[in-house]
């Protein structure tokens, strides 16, 4: 066979790909029909398709590129470290550099008590050892019993067995016998779909207090922990309302469960803060971590755990973890990754400047008939679709069909914003300009006219 080279035809790349390549969340009729687009390479905000299309990425990849594409320093950590040791684990009685000096960054950047750092390769893989950590964590404390833990309905935790049973995703749980025994699920904070007649913070308290209704149902000495994003995003960027933080950590602290937030895309300066849980002044126990820790350059993740649950967790041997737990590679681009967010000042820019800049014009987007909210928190932003703004309604047809219209019409003005359900939603670089944060939004709009002549 040929060598496959970003030199190939588009057809014959394509071909092969539908030939032998099984993609991740991808509906493969509608792929085999329309065909895929070859990503060829991407700096800045920009990615280039196999064609020669610049594509303006607002989405970050998969939320992760928060230093943008192209970084060289990143490029070469990643051979330095090749060079020096390219893998070493961390089994047993070994450490290495890299996994020592991130673990200490991450202990430094990360807010209270949150020292120590359990690495994984992925936000699913960290959210599985949260189950096992939570789990120990009772056993080690003389309560094996108190194995549930609460989540919440569309929210995401990652798609291994034991994340996507914390994760609330119907679609997912529909398939493969999900979720696993201990785990409940209630329901979101998102006042603009199912709000009613409610004040938004009527609304985030009654959300809230379904925790502590879940607690007093299961017994108290059952439940070991409440898992939740800060801000829900892969669930469509659903922004809580103010008083649903407040409510959650009085209940946690007064039931005394664990508290993991789930910062795989808040974290990281994602909401303008380093983390999600300082902006709403949430005070986890376990923090799950991925995405934005190298910015997509390496798969890495971690559980960030308090100084309380890592002594109980190290009374004895914790019989868990992978074998590139802290791999050197992924934790020496991290690091490099970490310091130049720091170096740049990266997260007080968008706090400053970016994120003020991208919320005055995301919000202008909520005069278009088609957009009944425009809501963001730092840098991930979403606007709900409907037909009827003031009733809040939802489309005649199946939930998604518009939003899918739209997320098409978006990709072929070059722009990537993706939908979920009827929700549109965005997470650029955090080092986006303004004047391409003006484009993302006259794209978005262009996105919005199309989708609007196509549905009538
Ligand atoms: N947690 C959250 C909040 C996420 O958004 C994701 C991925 O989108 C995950 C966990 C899973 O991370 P990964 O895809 O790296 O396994």
């Amino acid at each position: 066979m040929n060598k496959i080279t970003n030199h190939m035809p588009t057809a014959e790349l394509q071909r092969l790909d539908a030939a032998h390549h099984l993609h991740p969340f991808t509906d493969h009729g509608a792929l085999r029909e329309k065909g895929v687009r070859v990503i060829t390479g991407a700096e800045g905000v920009w990615l280039k398709d196999s064609e020669g299309h610049r594509i303006l990425d607002g989405m970050a990849g998969l939320w992760c590129v928060n230093v943008g594409y192209g970084r060289d320093e990143l490029a070469e950590a990643a051979y330095r470290q090749m060079k020096e040791l390219p893998y070493y684990n961390t089994f047993f009685q070994t450490t290495h550099v890299p996994a020592i000096a991130l673990s200490a960054k991450i202990a430094e950047l990360a807010p209270g008590h949150l020292n120590h750092v359990f690495f994984a390769s992925s936000g699913s893989e960290a959210n599985d050892t949260n189950i096992r950590l939570v789990r120990h964590y009772w056993a080690q404390k003389g309560q094996p019993e108190r194995q549930v833990i609460v989540a919440r309905k569309n929210g995401y935790h990652g798609s291994s067995m034991g994340s996507a049973s914390l994760g609330g995703m119907a679609a997912m749980h529909s398939q493969g016998g999900l979720p696993i025994p201990g785990i409940h699920h209630i329901d979101q904070p998102y006042w603009w779909g199912e709000g009613g007649e409610m004040s938004p913070e009527e609304f985030g308290i009654a959300r809230a207090r379904q925790l502590e209704e879940a607690i007093q149902r299961i017994g108290p000495d059952k439940v070991g922990a409440f898992i939740a994003e800060p801000v829900q995003g892969a669930g469509g960027v659903i922004v809580p309302p103010e008083s649903y933080w407040p409510e959650i950590r009085r209940i946690v602290k007064e039931y005394g469960i664990l508290l993991i937030a789930d910062e795989v895309i808040c974290g990281f300066g994602r909401t303008g803060e380093w983390f999600g849980s300082q902006g709403y002044g949430i005070e986890p126990d376990i923090m799950t971590i991925a995405k934005g820790l190298s910015s997509g350059y390496q798969p890495i993740g971690g559980s960030i755990v308090s100084d309380e649950v890592a002594e109980t967790i190290a009374k004895d041997e914790f019989f868990h973890g992978y074998t590139y737990s802290g791999h050197p590679v992924a934790c020496a681009v991290a690091l490099e990754n970490l310091r130049i967010l720091e170096e740049e000042k990266i997260v007080e820019r968008v706090r400053e400047t970016t994120a003020p800049y991208l919320k005055k014009k995301w919000e202008s987007l909520a005069d278009h008939p088609l957009v009944g909210e425009a809501t963001i928190r730092g840098m991930m932003a979403s606007i709900a679709l409907t037909p009827d703004k003031a009733s809040r309604a939802k489309f005649a047809s199946d939930p998604g069909t518009v939003g899918l219209i739209c997320r098409e019409r978006s990709f072929a003005n070059d722009l990537v914003m993706r939908h979920v359900g009827d929700r549109m939603v965005i997470s650029p670089p955090l080092v986006i300009s303004q004047a391409e944060i003006d484009t993302l939004i006259e794209r978005a709009r262009i996105a919005l006219d199309e989708a609007m002549e196509e549905i009538e």
